[in-house]
């Protein structure tokens, strides 16, 4: 079942209008909320993010976020959702095509549902990542439905052989192409402070927490491309990849190449979370 505004439908019944806003601008903003058996992940996080995106682009919702949170449960449960994952997004909704916003504008919300596995094999042998230029807008904050500068860099990196891409503006280290990156250089992890460069990750605060919690030295300050290859550790996290080491970047090895010990660490502790929220559903 598709969540369509407040109506759970058929996928064939789900349709778009061909002068919907996010088709033709990418006028909206999204989510990807993880659910591990069945019980959603850090599910308030992400809709306290939703609002904030909403705010930030001028977009009233259909409905309310209590509303709306009541009504992913519902889908994940309609669905019968083990692993996987709930994808949302809302639009500015359907008029006739102008930039400006239309007068009597109806917001479209859709949400499905997608099973998809954890990537058990990644997150133990890690992945290599590809440094490419940051070509994005200056509003990274915002998980709006803009995604071209990311498809074109994860694209490249995926031409390269590379799982991920690692984007810099100019020296500066950002994120992904769909992710934070953390990076280990002197035994204190860096990662980008959450501002318009980089999206605030729910993964990256989650991973933080625990940081703090494992007593790991944290410098919440940007890293040129230099010290990124010279990192001891090198970690990207995302609501899908989770905490996934890095290997290589542009065919060098991160450290002595194979997946460091405080990696291990910070992965062992976000399982334990994982767990704890899948043996809620059950
Ligand atoms: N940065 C970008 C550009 C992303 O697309 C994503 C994943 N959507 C992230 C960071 C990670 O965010 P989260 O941990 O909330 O999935």
């Amino acid at each position: 079942m598709i969540l369509v505004n407040d109506r759970f439908v058929e996928r064939t019944e789900a349709t778009v209008d061909i002068e919907d806003r996010g088709y033709q601008f990418g006028d909206g903003v999204y989510e990807v909320i993880r659910v591990y058996g069945g019980a959603p992940f850090l599910l308030d996080e992400h809709m306290a993010r939703l609002a904030r995106s909403l705010r930030e682009i001028r977009l009233e919702p259909p409905y309310g976020i209590d509303e709306l949170t009541d009504k992913i449960r519902r889908l994940i449960t309609l669905n019968a959702l083990g692993d996987g994952i709930v994808y949302l997004q809302i639009t500015r909704g359907a008029s006739p095509r102008t930039h400006g916003f239309p007068k009597n504008a109806h917001s479209v919300l859709t949400a499905y549902t997608q099973t998809l596995d954890r990537p058990l094999q990644a997150l133990q042998e890690g992945i290599r990542a590809h440094l490419t230029e940051d070509i994005r807008w200056l509003r990274c904050d915002i998980k709006s439905l803009n995604l071209l500068g990311s498809v074109l860099a994860k694209q490249e990196a995926l031409d390269k052989g590379c799982a991920e891409a690692i984007l810099h503006r100019g020296k500066t280290v950002t994120e992904g192409s769909a992710s934070n990156v953390f990076a280990l250089i002197g035994g204190v992890w860096f990662t980008h402070p959450a501002n318009h460069l980089i999206l605030d990750g729910i993964t990256r605060r989650s991973v933080l927490r625990i940081m703090q919690e494992l007593d790991m030295p944290v410098k919440v300050e940007a890293v040129t491309v230099e010290q990124l290859l010279a990192a001891e550790e090198i970690i990207v996290t995302s609501t899908t990849q989770e905490i996934m080491p890095v290997v290589a970047v542009d065919g060098r090895p991160v450290g002595d190449g194979s997946v460091g010990p405080w990696t291990r660490r910070l992965q062992a502790a976000f399982e334990a979370a994982i767990r704890e929220t899948a043996s809620r559903s059950s």
